[in-house]
Formats: structure tokens, C-alpha cells, sequence
């Protein structure tokens, strides 16, 4: 937690009417415009002037969440975004901890002279902001959020909207409270985030239940047609084509999730997908147990996140980058066969 001085110095902060800046990751997920539309509400209801920002556009089963029209993607409003973040007096840096997740806004968030606050449970923190709020144990983001708020609150109390967008990064990040960060404070921030007025079964619905007859389909076709299992490195990956992914009339979004398919193996320790797209191979990584995917996707693969979710790029072709991972194993054999 921020300690005692630091929420001081926020609070006088705070205390007046700010320009305030809210930015999140590229490709940003159901934690990071959780713990950004949260917080936007929150400020707003102080009366603040705030915008969200994030790199790109949100995945489209995001769409329903309060406040999310009037986030700016920045790959398309650069100009606007670069005159925000130029005029603001605050700028979050939200469910990210290196300006380098931030792509083409790195530039304009470096430059701005506002207060910078760093919000955030990643690995290994870059050391850039004013205020570094850093707790690699969190759930979540919007777990963090939610304890940010209440460290600035006598008379704590946040609105419907704010705990939804809250609960949505929670119930995302844990993989609906199943991964190994979810401790019984994630289990009493939700159920505090569901007296506030957040509808739990609404939110899974709206999140897990609205996938469309393609999205299902190009499951399907990963599962059927392009899982492959290597049984002596307990590793299985899965590698998509973008000729692929328009054959099934890809959306941002639609590959999400299916990584955690082929971890779901019972022998498999280890899982990846690769996903050609936007001259890159963007790569998923999870795993259960000790491996630590963290490490694998910051030493290989220019990437990084936590020891069983993490993410990161390919720079060559796809049988190129195929190739580097498969010979990357034998050296972990011994780790990749462990799972108590
Ligand atoms: P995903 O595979 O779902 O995109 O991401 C898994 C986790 O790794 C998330 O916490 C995400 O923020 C993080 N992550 C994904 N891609 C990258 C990357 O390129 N660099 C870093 N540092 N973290 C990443
Ligand atoms: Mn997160």
C-alpha cells in the first residue's frame, strides 16, 4: 500500500478540481478498463475532470460497461490524446508498470507534466511515476482500486456504476476467483463490490455469455485442428494464422481465453497461443504452478505479466517464432515437468 505521507500528499491533491488522465495498456482487458472506468466514476463523482485513454480499442464484450463511450482510444485519436495528456494535472498509469505496454501514448505520457501515479499488480515495476502503488500480490487491479479509494475515504462509499467496473477486472483477473492471487480479501472486496450495487451474475453473463456463432466456431477449430501437444515438455500452443482469424470473421477479443484450453490438459504445465496480427506475433503464455511464465516471456520473448499469465511479441515469422519456442524448451524440461 501507499504509505501513510503518500495518501496525505494525494488527498491535498485531490482536494481541488484536477485534469486528470486515466491511460491503460495496449489491447486493454476486462482489468484494465475495470480499474480505469472505476476510478473514472469515482473521480468524476469528486467532481474532477477525467478522461480514460487507452492505447487501442477495447475487446467488443466490453461494451456494455457504464462509462466506456466515452473512453478515447488513442491509436485513433492521437491528437486529442496527446493534448489531453499535454493539459493534464494527473495521469494514471493503470494495470501496467512499464510506459513501454503504453505503444505510441509512451511519448506523450513521459512528456506530461502531470503528477504521474502508477496503479498496479505486474512484476518488476519500471520507476517512472510520482506515486508508485505496486502490490504483485493483488488479484487485481481493480482489487487495488478499490483499497486506493478506501485509503482516501473517511466516509467510504462508491457509486453502482463504480463497482461494476470494479467486479468486471476482479471477476477477469482471477479467471471468476480461481487463479492462485485469490485470496478471501478478493473474495470480501467482491462481496462489499456487490452490496455497493454490482449485479454478479449480470456482469458473468455479460463478460462469459455473449460470445458469437463465429467465436465458438474458430474454438472449435483451434481445439479440432490446431492444438498441438508436446507430452515430453508437458507443453501444448496453439498458432493462428491472421488468413486464419479472417476465415472466422475475427474480432478484437474472440481469441481470448483460449490459451487457458490447452492449459486445461491435465498433463499440460505449460501453454501458449500465437496470434498473427498487425505485422507482430502476439503471444499468450499460462501455466500452472511453479513455471514462471513471467520470466520465459521477459527473456524471450520481450514480453512480461505474472508467474502463470503473461504476454509478449514475436518479431520474426510465424514458423520463425514457432521454431525459437520450441527449442527454447529442452532447457526447461526439468521445471515444465513439475506440477504438486
Ligand atoms: P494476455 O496473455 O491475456 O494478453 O496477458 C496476460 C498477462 O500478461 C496480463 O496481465 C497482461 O497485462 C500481461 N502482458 C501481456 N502482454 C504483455 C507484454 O507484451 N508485456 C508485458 N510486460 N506484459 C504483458
Ligand atoms: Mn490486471
Amino acid at each position: 500500500m501507499l504509505n501513510q505521507e503518500e495518501i496525505e500528499k494525494i488527498k491535498v491533491l485531490l482536494s481541488v478540481k484536477k485534469k486528470i488522465v486515466i491511460t491503460t495498456h495496449y489491447n486493454p482487458d476486462g482489468d484494465a478498463m475495470g480499474s480505469s472506468l472505476g476510478l473514472y466514476h469515482y473521480l468524476k463523482s469528486k467532481k474532477h475532470n477525467v478522461c480514460v485513454i487507452t492505447p487501442n480499442s477495447w475487446p467488443s464484450f466490453l461494451d456494455w460497461m457504464p462509462g466506456v463511450s466515452s473512453c478515447l482510444a488513442g491509436d485513433k485519436h492521437l491528437k486529442k490524446a496527446a493534448k489531453l495528456l499535454e493539459e493534464a494535472d494527473i495521469v494514471f498509469s493503470l494495470d501496467y508498470n512499464s510506459l513501454k505496454r503504453t505503444n505510441d501514448l509512451a511519448e506523450f505520457i513521459q512528456a506530461s507534466k502531470g503528477v504521474k501515479m502508477m496503479i498496479d499488480h505486474h512484476i518488476q515495476p519500471d520507476n517512472y511515476a510520482d506515486f508508485t502503488y505496486s502490490d504483485i500480490k493483488a488479484s487485481s487491479t481493480c482489487e487495488m482500486i478499490y483499497e486506493f479509494i478506501q485509503s482516501l475515504e473517511e466516509n467510504f462509499n462508491i457509486s453502482q456504476e463504480c463497482a461494476e467496473c470494479l467486479y468486471t477486472g476482479i471477476m477477469t483477473d482471477t479467471g471468476s476467483f480461481k487463479y492462485s492471487a485469490t485470496t478471501s480479501k478478493t473474495h470480501l472486496v467482491a462481496a462489499e463490490l456487490i452490496n455497493k450495487g454490482a449485479r454478479n451474475t449480470y456482469i458473468h453473463h455479460k463478460l462469459f455469455d455473449t460470445n458469437t456463432y463465429e467465436r465458438m466456431r474458430l474454438l472449435g477449430f483451434c481445439l479440432s485442428e490446431k492444438l498441438t501437444v508436446l507430452n515430453d515438455y508437458h507443453t501444448a500452443f496453439i498458432a493462428l494464422t491472421s488468413q486464419e482469424l479472417e476465415s472466422f470473421n475475427y474480432k478484437k477479443g474472440d481469441t481470448e481465453g483460449i490459451v487457458n484450453y490447452a492449459l486445461s490438459i491435465g498433463e499440460i504445465n505449460f501453454s501458449a497461443i500465437f496470434i498473427e496480427r498487425d505485422d507482430e506475433i502476439k503471444i499468450s503464455f499460462r501455466s500452472k504452478g511453479n513455471f514462471d511464465v513471467n520470466s520465459f516471456a521477459r527473456n524471450h520473448f520481450e514480453g512480461g505479466g505474472h508467474q502463470n499469465a503473461a504476454g509478449g511479441k514475436g518479431l520474426d515469422t510465424m514458423d520463425e517464432t514457432i521454431m525459437k519456442f520450441i527449442q527454447l524448451l529442452p532447457q526447461y524440461k526439468q521445471l515444465l515437468a513439475i506440477h504438486e
